[in-house]
């Protein structure tokens, strides 16, 4: 006994002496931030400082073989800053190693990717998380990537997107949070810091980069990459809000965006990279610019790549992604005077500022522990998580009858070429997502329903009809292999199918490629092979519910018209059969709102909640004709969902809406409230709505701007009083001069259950 107790003293002791080892090993003491990285900045050489700016794709790096890659070389020349698009601790310790170790100065790499709506386990894409309205749940999205992906040898994502567009034909409205600025700007903030989460020193921090800076959601036409032309009062009310928001809450990173702003691309905007961002809104860390941007400027007509990767650099850009016009001319145009080493020495100090921020000259390999790598990714808890999420996001547009929930039980036909395709669950830019682990549609509902209901399923149609069409609207891995049947063939088979069906579930819509980058659309419907089958179901008299994949608004005015109810379920990630079954069984109850206005037509677009008012605006909600009006001869001004729209399988009755006072002073604040009753069968979240008009002001105000939300669980039978707290911050705007201010005057308040609310009272600012 007593010689085994030595025995554990002896070796408690060493595990202790080994750990400290260990400790001081992985940790060395350095020099303050500011010291050592002038200590550092003093030891470079011209060509090593260019080197630290220039971050290149991993390209085709595989474990074991990194040394003999052509990047290695450049990594041991000190010609590399950073990379992106590797993925794995084995891979990116061994990529480290040639830095650290091969390198002169022994300078760390800081590893990338595009970590935009989860890592391995994926959630909803964004537009679908904004959906939720729960920030608290979306800032805990983003902590769960972090945590995955630093655990996976990343330690900084191109994420949040916060573009706003009002635009759907462009493609990235999947990757943003929609239309509005005050909703985006939570959004923004949430996500930074569950991204950085507080310190970025932390193992399980990473570093955040909000894009694209600026603007890049509003191309002409929606088509990708587009000129893009604003007024600046639109730009700084409507459009940078969620860029500023993020940089309040400390983002670490910006990418500048592809697009022209003002006739200058944002990629070599000084007014945008310095003006703006750094003495307005006081922007600490580093630029990064889009993929290959700084030669698109080229095309885009301003000059040679010298010229234009000197213009970036001047303008205050940091890292050059992917284009080498930093690493090719950058010593040239110092030579020449193009560029001053002072604008040299400041992009390196920035980047190895945060480099130093990110722990990694304290512990290069940081973000490589094999152990984290095995255990805190994709885990069984992450993934009842992202099931949760998407449930949480999807939003029921109809539900004529209370025709959901349905129950588990008789036979339910399944149509639909999305209904069984993992690659196509988890939505565009999931680079990391684990499709073959993911569940389809038609996997998630078999193992909800058990052997408690009988399931048919057919694919009904192919994506659509033109097999090029669905080549590019399947690319990356996300095939929807072609059924070479012909369409009569597989509506046959639908029809066959769905016979004895109590219940038919058309499961359709658009892939996951058919949003997303580059892939703007010219119509927003249901691709016709789609909606063909989808005709021939509702023919059938049995009740048919629509499950929607989209990653944009779509105009979806005759399946409104026609088919009983549709739940619009995104792309939901990982757990999508999964949560989309929990939502149709009615284990959760449906409370997503939608985050961007659905037109009824392309030709409406751009249609936003918060527009002006004109000064012949139309008179009458009906949408009937009027001469002389802003309206259209052939389509009515409403949009067919308005923003923040979404059903529930309860009802919610909101009372009117009551002011504390009507007076409000300029240092004072104001209490609005409602009484909301949940008069429906379902115990339910819903998503209250504050809303508010300034009636007459310096520059034209819109009709009305989101102020406030609140997602509230109401009990069925409950009564629940929501209120809001107004102060003037809230009413502030930028005027003509683009200061920020509050008018005094009078205000109209709204709160409901979406933005077509009419429950409204006034009240007024004062001094
Ligand atoms: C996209 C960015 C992305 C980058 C790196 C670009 O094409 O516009 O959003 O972060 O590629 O993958």
């Amino acid at each position: 006994m007593k010689l085994q107790t030595t025995i554990l003293i002896l070796l408690t002791f060493f595990v202790f002496t080994e750990i400290q080892a260990q400790k001081k090993k992985t940790t060395p003491a350095i020099a303050p931030k500011s010291i050592f990285v002038a200590e550092l900045l003093s030891k470079m050489t011209l060509e090593e400082k260019i080197g630290q700016l220039n971050l290149p794709t991993a390209g085709d790096i595989t474990t074991g073989q990194a040394n003999s890659s052509d990047i290695s070389k450049k990594i041991q020349e000190g010609k590399v800053g950073g990379l992106f698009n590797i993925k794995s601790v084995a891979k990116i310790k061994e990529v480290q190693k040639i830095a650290v170790e091969k390198s002169r100065l022994k300078i760390p790499l800081i590893f990338a990717m595009d970590v935009i709506h989860g890592y391995e386990t994926t959630f909803p894409i964004p537009l679908g998380l904004s959906s939720s309205w729960d920030i608290a749940m979306i800032e805990k999205t983003a902590r769960m990537a972090a945590v995955e992906s630093s655990a996976d040898g990343i330690n900084w994502t191109f994420s949040p997107m916060v573009d706003i567009s009002r635009d759907p034909r462009w493609g990235r409205v999947s990757e943003g949070s929609g239309e509005d600025p005050f909703l985006g700007s939570k959004i923004a903030t949430a996500m930074v810091n569950g991204y950085q989460n507080d310190d970025l020193s932390k193992t399980t921090s990473i570093l955040a980069c909000v894009k694209h800076f600026a603007l890049y959601g509003a191309p002409e036409a929606g088509r990708e990459y587009n000129t893009v032309d604003m007024s600046k009062i639109k730009m700084y009310n409507d459009y940078f809000p969620p860029y500023k928001a993020a940089i309040d809450a400390g983002v670490g990173t910006v990418m500048a965006s592809f697009n022209e702003v003002d006739g200058i691309p944002a990629t070599g905007s000084k007014w945008l990279m310095t003006d703006v961002l750094r003495n307005e809104w006081g922007f600490k860390g580093f630029v990064v610019t889009d993929y290959t941007a700084i030669n698109e400027m080229v095309d885009h007509g301003v000059g040679n790549v010298q010229d234009v990767s000197a213009l970036a650099l001047n303008a205050g850009v940091e890292l050059d992604m992917v284009s080498e016009g930093f690493l090719n001319t950058l010593k040239k145009s110092v030579l020449e005077g193009k560029v001053s080493m002072q604008q040299i020495d400041n992009a390196v100090r920035l980047l190895l500022e945060a480099k130093y921020d990110l722990g990694l000259f304290h512990n290069p390999y940081k973000n490589c522990d094999e152990n984290r790598a095995k255990t805190e990714i994709f885990t069984e808890e992450n993934r009842r998580f992202a099931r949760k999420v998407a449930a949480e996001s999807m939003v029921l547009l109809k539900n004529d009858n209370q025709l959901l929930p349905i129950k588990k039980s008789g036979t339910i036909a399944v149509i639909g070429p999305l209904a069984h395709s993992r690659e196509n669950m988890a939505g565009t830019w999931s680079v990391a997502t684990k499709q073959d682990l993911s569940n389809s549609f038609l996997d998630g509902l078999k193992t909800v329903v058990g052997d408690k209901a009988k399931i048919l399923y057919a694919k009904g149609s192919n994506l659509d009809y033109d097999p090029e069409f669905q080549a590019k609207a399947t690319m990356f891995g996300k095939e929807i292999p072609r059924d070479n049947r012909t369409q009569q063939e597989l509506i046959k088979e639908a029809l066959d199918v769905s016979k004895n069906a109590d219940i038919i579930l058309a499961i359709m819509g658009e892939s996951a490629e058919m949003s997303g980058e580059s892939s703007s659309r010219t119509q927003l419907e249901i691709p016709q092979a789609q909606q063909d089958v989808l005709a021939a179901l509702l023919k059938t008299g049995k009740p048919v519910v629509l499950v929607l994949f989209t990653g944009r608004p779509l105009t979806l005015v005759e399946e409104n018209e026609k088919v009983p109810a549709i739940l619009n379920v995104w792309f939901p990630g990982s757990e999508a059969g999964l949560a989309i079954s929990d939502v149709l069984f009615g284990d959760v109850v449906p409370s997503g709102k939608l985050s961007s206005t659905w037109p009824r037509s392309v030709g409406q677009i751009p249609i936003y909640y918060s527009h002006k008012n004109t000064g012949r605006p139309l008179g009458n909600k009906e949408g009937k004709f009027e001469k002389f009006k802003s309206n259209y001869i052939d389509l009515r001004n409403e949009p067919l969902y308005p923003f923040g729209f979404g059903l529930s399988y309860t009802k919610f009755e909101y009372s009117s809406v009551k002011v504390s006072s009507n007076i409000l002073t300029k240092n004072g604040s104001i209490t609005v409230s409602v009484e909301i009753k949940n008069t429906g069968n379902f115990d339910a979240k819903e998503v209250v709505q504050l809303y508010t008009r300034d009636l007459v002001g310096s520059i034209t105000r819109p009709v009305k701007e989101l102020k406030g939300f609140q997602k509230v669980e109401i009990k069925k039978g409950e009564t629940k009083t929501v209120s809001f707290t107004i102060t003037e911050n809230d009413l502030k705007f930028y005027n003509q001069n683009l200061d920020f201010v509050a008018e005094l005057g009078a205000f109209e308040v709204f709160v409901g259950t979406n933005s077509d609310t009419n429950n409204k009272t006034m009240f007024e600012l004062i001094n």
